[in-house]
């Protein structure tokens, strides 16, 4: 069976500090990040032993691609003949040098633009360069009113076909006007449906049947936001728990979780760059 797995062990630094993170901030001590570093070589060799078709998502606490383990997760398993997808969430500071030794085929990026603590032309160049390996890769902003001209303006200097997406603050800190609304929806034709909560209470979900989170003691759930735990990845026989099963949360509304939603469709939206959030090219 193909699994995909959204991988988030305990790290969770990051060279940024916006305000608006919805992780603690935290600096990880020599000991933090060695209880890290084994986490993710454990993970690692598990994905190594299972041979039948994987997909990886990892989707840290904090800023993970600027640490050489994770930049190394990515060459490692992107090479592994049954690993069809790697993929990462990052701030896209980090060196891409890494690149050189990837499968770039494989790999996915989803890279968040904040304006705050980054320049423009800094970020741009860093797409140039996933450009030119041949990455998949999506790039956006979290979907704050003050953020509108610095999206309007990345817009204008990505190429047409990158896909520019618009994350949604579903929280009190952002109230939207219908022009806020309008705008947003103008630069991301999928705005409207990550800013919503879809109902998803009984319904079907790939989330505890072919999707799966995993920490970094290898404690596996249905996703990130059903806290119940199905297992531990490491135990043998762990994939026997896995089976279709419908979905226990009242709502989903973030992108990681939503798009496993049947009902939604979304697999044939974004087919192979589901992970990265990048759709097929005549939605973009
Ligand atoms: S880049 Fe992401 S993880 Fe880092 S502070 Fe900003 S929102 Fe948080
Ligand atoms: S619908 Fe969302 S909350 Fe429910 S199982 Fe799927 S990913 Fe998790």
């Amino acid at each position: 069976m193909s699994l995909t797995i959204l991988y988030r062990g305990p790290l969770s630094s990051c060279n940024y500090g916006c305000t608006y993170c919805p992780f603690a901030k935290h600096h990880e001590t020599d000991e933090e990040h060695a209880v890290d570093a084994r986490a993710l070589e454990k993970f690692l060799s598990w994905c190594e032993t299972r041979k039948a078709p994987l997909r990886v998502f990892f989707t840290p606490w904090g800023e993970a691609l600027t640490q050489r383990r994770y930049q190394q997760a990515l060459t490692r398993l992107s090479q592994l003949p049954h690993v069809e997808k790697v993929a990462i969430q990052t701030n896209l500071s980090a060196r891409l040098d890494f690149l050189e030794t990837c499968d770039p085929k494989k790999v996915g990026i989803w890279a968040t633009y904040h304006p705050d603590w980054t320049k423009e032309d800094r970020f741009v160049e860093q797409t140039e360069r996933l450009r030119a390996k041949g990455v998949s890769f999506s790039v956006g902003v979290v979907g704050f009113p003050k953020f509108r001209s610095a999206l309007d303006s990345l817009r204008q200097r990505l190429p047409s076909d990158v896909y520019v997406w618009v994350n949604a603050v579903k929280s009190s800190d952002a109230s939207y006007t219908d022009d806020d609304l309008a705008h947003f929806a103008s630069v991301d034709p999928l705005f409207p449906l990550n800013n919503a909560r879809h109902p998803s209470l009984g319904r079907a979900c790939a989330g505890g049947h072919t999707v799966i989170s995993v920490d970094g003691d290898g404690v596996a759930r249905s996703c990130h936001f059903i806290k119940a735990p199905l297992g531990n990845l490491y135990d043998a026989n762990f994939e026997q728990v896995l089976k279709p099963r419908p979905c226990s949360a009242a709502t989903c509304g973030c992108h990681i979780g939503y798009v496993h939603l049947e009902y939604l469709g979304l697999e044939q939206v974004f087919g192979a760059g589901i992970l990265e959030r990048n759709p097929r090219s005549e939605v973009r």
